[in-house]
């Protein structure tokens, strides 16, 4: 079950102070098949990440310590401050990871961790029915991840694997068929790069990519 607990956090931009409602402890049990875990209760992913609603600062408990540079406090200034009305709607908690994937891509983060931003904010736009949200975030999160696999972000084989397979699977739930057929196809390769490796700590992706490829479905069994 998912409990929560309220804690204190100081904006790195404006100083603002503020108390939130923090994840405390969760569980999942199965997940969807762009892995997106169901909790058992309330869904955390709403409370991982904060935001200054004086100036749209937005990340997770760590980020608000680690501070930010001066570019890009600007960026925030100028770009999301004047947003801050998005994190006053109580049905929208989406627009915090999105805040967030904006303030990773102006610090240069890598486009796995940007596209993973955006990934959960496509999560939480999918917990609260807001199908539009939902596709644009996947659609922002597809293009970081394939390009992070251009770039060669993604060094170890499992990662290629599954990432590829990720890709594959926001194309087909952005209806790119033919995309996501080819990047299935792209993420069997990779697994069977793994060799050996693959059927003993990845049969599950063996199993997944398979599925996908003869009869697609949206739950990870
Ligand atoms: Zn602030």
């Amino acid at each position: 079950m998912t409990t929560l607990t309220e804690e204190i956090r100081a904006c790195p931009v404006c100083e603002a102070r503020f108390r939130v409602q923090a994840v405390h402890s969760c569980g999942s049990h199965g997940a969807d098949s762009d892995f997106k875990p169901h909790y058992w209760g309330v869904d955390p992913l709403e409370n991982y990440v904060h935001s200054c609603i004086e100036c749209g600062f937005s990340g997770y408990h760590q980020d608000f310590l680690d501070g930010v540079t001066e570019t890009v406090i600007r960026k925030i200034r100028k770009f999301l401050s004047p947003r801050t009305r998005d994190l006053h709607r109580a049905n929208a908690p989406f627009f915090k990871y999105e805040f967030m994937a904006l303030i990773y891509e102006w610090e240069d983060r890598n486009s796995l961790e940007v596209g993973d931003s955006f990934l959960k904010a496509s999560w939480v736009a999918r917990t609260r029915s807001n199908r539009e949200k939902e596709r644009l975030y996947q659609r922002e999160a597809v293009r970081r991840f394939e390009e992070a696999l251009e770039i060669g972000e993604c060094e170890e084989q499992e990662t290629r694997a599954i990432v590829s397979y990720l890709v594959g699977d926001l194309h087909r739930r952005l209806n790119r068929r033919r995309r996501a057929e080819t990047w299935f196809h792209r993420s069997r390769e990779e697994y069977d790069l793994l060799g050996p490796r693959g059927e003993e700590e990845y049969a599950w992706l063996g199993d997944q990519i398979r599925r996908q490829l003869e009869a697609p479905a949206d739950l990870i069994d």
